[in-house]
């Protein structure tokens, strides 16, 4: 079975096209700056040299368009070879499982549309237009909160009036579940452990960065809320706050709603503490050049994991192992080593040289190590990949449904 896997982001689009029994990459690639001048369609397909056209890509249909087109010229000889696509999303409502797509479910999706004004508007379009082109697909919804559905009710309640959490189901959804998810697993496998004996952290930190404690592999807390603002310093997101501060930045400034949440959302984070950049790497560079408001962002940044994974540590009462994964996670000794600094008593040991000199995990080679040898904690770093637990959840789906 082929699966296409699609995660549409307000102007951007990346697909993966997999063939399912031997999970292997028959085609990849990103569509950038759908909606501006210059759009840029990269992709590769299997044993091929990765190929980039610019093109004017005016929306999402019409990326699909260039997609399929692309397609047919390669791995398949008609969409028809496709029977089912995932569509990445994050909160699905009421909906916490891998399903089908129909009418309710977009019902549903267009209800929580408020809470992601920049994104859901691209992603129901990306769903439509898909659904569209490939009326004979099963179109599937995976949902970034689904791993985190067992999450205990005193970790998820906020301390609001009872009724948001039992009327309108304000909790803690979480996000990035599908690479939390895959951490575990490769954790479970590298250790030669079964899943169910571990207790995992795992802290994605990537543009949107979030840590996750995983007991016998469910995750029982995520610093994410109900909406991707929650919990770590991130590239251009807040993260915790004061929640009594938003209105008194509100009357001080004379913002909207609209604009409060811009600001949260878009301008803040290691780009509104530095003034500079929301990318890691320039921060790194701008630190190493001796900016002040870059080393407070790294400092900052990295504190909020460490604060984070020592109450993760406290909710499952003990760590066999610790991932960093997401483009900083993977990329970063910097960060690493600075998110457990002084955690040697708490079972944190990593080996300085294997840091320093880690070549970067890869999709063939997605774990490796830098914990030194007596640590009692094993410290991984791992490449996630997020498409294949999409592709394999909604295969699993697929074969259900067609009793194959
Ligand atoms: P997204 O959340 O958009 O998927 P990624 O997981 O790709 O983001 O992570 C992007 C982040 O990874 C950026 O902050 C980028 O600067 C950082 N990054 C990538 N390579 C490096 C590197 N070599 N050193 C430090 N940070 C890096």
């Amino acid at each position: 079975m082929k699966i296409l896997v699609l995660n549409s982001g307000s102007s951007s689009l990346k697909f993966t096209l997999f063939q399912m029994s031997d999970e292997s990459v028959l085609v990849s690639g990103t569509f950038e700056r759908i909606g501006l001048p210059l759009s840029i369609f990269s992709f590769q397909k299997c044993g091929s040299s990765s190929e980039t056209i610019s093109a004017n890509i005016p929306n999402h249909g019409a990326a699909l368009d260039a997609l399929f087109e692309a397609f047919t010229l390669g791995p398949i000889s008609a969409l028809s070879d496709i029977p089912a696509v995932a569509h990445r999303l994050g909160h699905g409502g009421k909906y916490r499982e891998t399903r089908l797509i129909d009418t309710e479910v977009m019902d549903e999706l267009r209800k929580v549309t408020p809470f992601f004004p920049l994104h859901y508007p691209a992603m129901i379009l990306e769903i439509e237009e898909c659904m569209k082109r490939m009326p004979q697909a099963l179109h599937v919804a995976v949902f970034d909160c689904s791993f985190h559905r067992d999450i205990p009710d005193e970790a998820a309640i906020y301390g609001l009036p009872y009724r948001f959490f039992s009327e309108k189901g304000y909790r803690r959804i979480g996000y990035h579940g599908n690479s939390h998810a895959f951490s575990a697993i490769e954790s479970a496998n590298f250790l030669g452990r079964p899943l169910k004996q571990l207790r995992i952290i795992t802290c994605h930190l990537g543009n949107g960065a979030s840590c996750c404690a995983i007991k016998h592999g469910k995750s029982i807390d995520t610093t994410m809320g109900v909406t991707t603002i929650e919990g770590l310093i991130m590239g251009t997101r807040s993260g915790d706050l004061d929640p009594g501060l938003i209105p008194f930045i509100m009357d001080e400034e004379k913002l909207t709603t609209g604009q409060i949440s811009d600001m949260l959302v878009n301008h803040s984070g290691l780009l509104g503490i530095s003034g500079l950049s929301r990318d890691m790497r320039e921060i790194e560079k701008a630190v190493a050049e001796g900016h002040e408001r870059a080393t407070l962002a790294l400092k900052a940044f990295c504190y909020k994991v460490k604060k984070s994974v020592g109450s993760m540590l406290m909710a499952l009462g003990g760590c066999d192992a610790l991932v960093f994964t997401g483009g900083i996670g993977i990329n970063s000794s910097t960060v690493r080593s600075k998110c457990l600094e002084d955690t040697e008593e708490l079972g944190f040991m990593i080996d300085t040289e294997k840091n320093l000199n880690l070549v970067p995990p890869t999709m063939e080679q997605p774990v490796k190590e830098i914990s030194a040898e007596a640590s009692p904690t094993k410290i991984l770093v791992i490449r996630a990949n997020e498409e294949i637990m999409m592709a394999r959840d909604c295969c699993n789906l697929a074969k259900a449904i067609v009793k194959i």
